[in-house]
């Protein structure tokens, strides 16, 4: 099976299973993200903090894929506010990744102590207009950052948020619903901190023959979430991909819903600035 896509509010598709590159060295990451390539993963998810969009550039110009079969997302980091300063920082973005445009640009913190980010998010519907990237979204805005930025008028295609079977989002997820904003779910397997493997999960793997790692991927898939796992090793990033065949049924989706616990295994957005 293909990787499944899903429409967006703003009519563009996304494929639902990419590669995201949080703490890949930046030395390293053109060679991890070839790999990614070559393992069929045609979605990457970078971000200007992470400091290794260049090797994603040079990775996706080596690959001899065409541009349109990529899709290709960014973030804007959090020092970088307001009309201007955020058109920079794209700029520096795209230069970086040796592309015209992204596919999907996102802030990447709600920071609640500064006060241009409602500036920053119109800009976003700028860029947008003028063809720098495709979407726009926002990232950690949960439902005590997003009714400003829907008051704006101007709906993100997606929420980039952390999002795991004991941390499920319950509160935000309705908001998101209403307004057809797409949920992608960073660090889906838990960052590798949460033991899934001694829960239920571990129990399904072993019932469908797959990893844990890859039954909470196709939990996410499941619920229809958008999900770049990372991982540094080829054989993991193959198992990883595996995981869009694995179909799980009612009953195995209902029963790691019931590991929501309410807890994080990393940062507060309220806390980020
Ligand atoms: P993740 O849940 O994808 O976990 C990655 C870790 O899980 C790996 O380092 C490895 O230790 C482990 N792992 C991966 N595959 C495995 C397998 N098959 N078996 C066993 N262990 C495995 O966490 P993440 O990298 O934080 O999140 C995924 C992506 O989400 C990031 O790379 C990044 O693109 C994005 N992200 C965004 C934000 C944000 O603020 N917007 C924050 C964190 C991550």
């Amino acid at each position: 099976m293909t990787v499944p896509t899903l429409t967006l509010n703003d009519g563009r598709t996304i494929p639902q299973l990419g590669f995201g590159v949080f703490k890949v060295d930046p030395a390293e990451t053109e060679r991890i993200v070839t790999d990614a390539l070559a393992a069929g993963y045609r979605h990457i998810d970078t971000a200007a903090v992470y400091g290794n969009e260049e090797g994603v550039g040079a990775a996706i110009a080596k690959s001899g894929i065409p541009r349109e079969e990529l899709f290709v997302t960014t973030k804007l980091w959090n020092d970088r506010r307001g009309a201007d300063d955020a058109r920079a920082a794209l700029n520096e973005s795209l230069t970086k990744l040796g592309l015209d445009h992204v596919d999907l640009y996102l802030i990447h913190w709600p920071t609640p102590a500064n006060d241009k980010v409602i500036e920053t998010w119109e800009t976003f519907a700028t860029f947008r207009e003028e063809g720098l990237t495709t979407s726009i979204g926002v990232s950690n805005f949960d439902h005590r950052f997003l009714p400003a930025i829907l008051d704006t008028g101007i709906v993100p295609a997606v929420d980039q948020i952390e999002l795991h079977p004991q941390f499920q989002q319950v509160e935000t997820l309705p908001l998101l619903a209403e307004h057809d904003i797409r949920i992608e779910a960073w660090g889906p397997l838990g960052q590798g901190k949460v033991d899934y493997a001694s829960t239920v999960v571990g129990e399904i793997a072993a019932a469908v023959g797959a990893t844990w790692a890859q039954v909470v991927i196709a939990w996410h898939l499941a619920k229809g979430h958008i999900v770049f796992p990372k991982s540094n090793r080829a054989e993991r990033m193959a198992e990883n991909f595996a995981a869009k065949d694995i179909v799980l049924t009612a009953e195995q989706v209902a029963a790691i819903d019931a590991l929501e616990r309410n807890e994080r295994v990393s940062a507060d957005p309220a806390e980020v600035n």
